[in-house]
C-alpha cells in the first residue's frame, strides 16, 4: 500500500514536470503565401520533423498538428501536446498516392477510385498498416486512416519532411478544432516550435472518414464527402457506423477516439429543433429570457436569415449574436461553426442555443459536430 502511494507521488511529479517542460517552448508563427511559398521556411518545417518535433500547418479542412508519422516517439509529443487520450488514432497525412503502399497491406480497388475522385482532398481511409508504422501513432490499431490534404501548403509540408505526417487537429483535446493559425496558437502556445499559418481554412470541419476494414464500407465521420458522393463512385451501398453521433449503449466505436467528448465549447450549448424557422427562432427567445432571469448570460447561434427577430436583445446587450453563415448553404455553417464555437468562449456566456439543420449532405457533418459539441442536448420546441 505504502509503495504505491510512493509510485502515485512520484508519477505526480514526473507529470508536473512534464507539463512545465511542454509549455517551456517559444512557438514561432510563419506566414505562408499559399502562391509563393519559400523554400526556406518548408525546409525549416522539414527539419524540426526529422528531428522528431511538433510543426501545426493548414490543410483545407482544419490546421493539423503534424509529426513524423513513422517515429513513435514524435506521435507520442502529440498525444502530450494536445492533452489527448493515447487510443486516440492520428491520421497519417500523404502527398503522392505512391505512399500509400508503404504503409498499408492492401488497398481494395474502391478505395483506388476514390482515391482517383477525391485526393488530394478531405476524404481519409482506413487500412491494415504495415509494421512500418508505429503504435503510437495508430493509437494501439491494427489499422492506420491515411488522407493526402488538398493545400499546397500542407503538401509542400509533408514532401519536405519526408512523406509521412501523422496529425490530428492542432486544437487542445476537447476543444473546437482550429480554423484560423490564431486558434493554433490559442491552444499550443508554448507546446510547439512552429505554426504555418495559411490563414482562414476552407472547409472548416475535418475530412471523411471511410473504412475500408471491416465487412462493408462504412463512414466513421461525416464530413464535407457525403455519403451520396462515395456511393457514386464505389458503386455500392455504404454503412453509416452506429457510433458516429456518439456512442449509444448498443453500439461499439470502430475507433475508440468516436467515444470521446468533442469539439465543446466552456458554455452549456444547447441546439434547438422545431417543425419551422419561426417556431425555432420564438423558442430560442423565450429560452433567453428565462436564462436571463436567471442570471445568465446567454449565447445565439444562428443563420443570417434569422438575426431580425435577436436584433432587439442584441442592442440592448442581453443576448450575444453571433453568425453561422447561411441557412440553405451548409458549407457555409461549416466553415463558421468552429470559429463561432471559439468565439464565444472569449464572450463569457453561461449557456448557448443554436439552431439545428437538416441532416442531409454537409448538413450530416454540420449536425454530427454540433451534436457532439452540444453533449447530446437537443431541445424541441413543445406543442402548443
Ligand atoms: P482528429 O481529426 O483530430 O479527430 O484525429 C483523427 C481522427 O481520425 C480520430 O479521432 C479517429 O476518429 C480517426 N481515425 C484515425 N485513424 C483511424 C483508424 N485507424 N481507424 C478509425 N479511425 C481513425
Ligand atoms: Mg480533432
Amino acid at each position: 500500500m505504502c509503495r504505491n502511494f510512493e509510485l502515485l507521488y512520484f508519477l505526480n511529479l514526473v507529470k508536473l514536470w512534464k507539463d512545465d517542460i511542454i509549455k517551456d517552448m517559444n512557438t514561432e508563427i510563419i506566414k505562408m503565401d499559399e502562391g509563393a511559398i519559400r523554400k526556406e521556411d518548408i525546409q525549416k518545417a522539414g527539419e524540426l520533423i526529422k528531428a522528431g518535433e511538433l510543426v501545426a500547418f493548414p490543410t483545407e479542412t482544419v490546421y493539423g498538428l503534424g509529426a513524423d508519422a513513422l517515429n513513435k516517439d514524435a506521435s507520442r509529443k502529440i498525444y502530450t501536446a494536445k492533452g489527448r487520450p493515447s487510443d486516440n488514432p492520428l491520421i497519417v497525412h500523404i502527398a503522392e498516392i505512391s505512399a500509400l503502399e508503404k504503409i498499408v497491406t492492401e488497398v481494395p480497388e474502391e478505395a483506388r477510385r476514390l482515391a482517383e475522385a477525391f485526393w488530394p482532398g478531405p476524404l481519409t481511409m482506413c487500412f491494415y498498416k504495415k509494421n512500418i508504422v508505429p503504435d503510437e501513432t495508430t493509437g494501439g490499431l491494427a489499422t492506420v486512416g491515411v488522407r493526402m490534404p488538398n493545400h499546397p501548403v500542407a503538401l509542400a509540408f509533408i514532401k519536405g519532411a519526408g512523406g509521412y505526417i501523422a496529425a490530428p487537429s492542432a486544437n487542445t483535446s476537447g476543444r473546437p478544432s482550429p480554423t484560423l493559425a490564431s486558434h493554433v496558437y490559442e491552444d499550443m502556445n508554448g507546446r510547439i516550435p512552429l505554426i504555418l499559418d495559411g490563414g482562414a481554412v476552407g472547409i472548416g470541419i475535418e475530412s471523411t472518414i471511410v473504412d475500408f476494414t471491416g465487412d462493408v464500407i462504412s463512414i466513421l465521420r461525416p464530413g464535407f464527402i457525403t455519403k451520396e458522393m462515395i456511393e457514386e463512385v464505389v458503386e455500392q451501398e455504404v454503412q453509416i457506423d452506429p457510433a458516429v453521433n456518439g456512442v449509444s449503449a448498443d453500439s461499439r466505436p470502430k475507433a475508440p477516439g468516436m467515444k470521446y467528448r468533442h469539439y465543446a465549447p466552456k458554455a452549456e450549448l444547447a441546439i434547438v429543433e422545431g417543425h419551422s424557422h419561426k417556431a425555432v427562432v420564438e423558442y430560442m427567445v423565450t429560452l433567453c429570457q428565462k436564462a436571463l432571469e436567471e442570471g445568465k448570460r446567454c449565447g445565439i447561434m444562428v443563420t443570417e436569415e434569422h438575426f431580425g427577430a435577436f436584433r432587439e436583445f442584441e442592442e440592448r446587450k442581453e443576448f450575444v449574436l453571433k453568425n453561422l453563415g447561411h441557412e440553405d448553404d451548409e458549407a457555409s455553417v461549416a466553415r463558421a461553426l468552429y470559429r463561432v464555437l471559439r468565439d464565444f468562449d472569449e464572450e463569457q456566456v453561461d449557456v448557448i442555443y443554436s439552431e439545428g439543420f437538416v441532416q442531409d449532405g454537409v448538413g450530416q457533418a454540420v449536425m454530427n459536430r454540433l451534436i457532439r459539441a452540444a453533449g447530446h442536448r437537443i431541445l424541441s420546441v413543445p406543442e402548443e
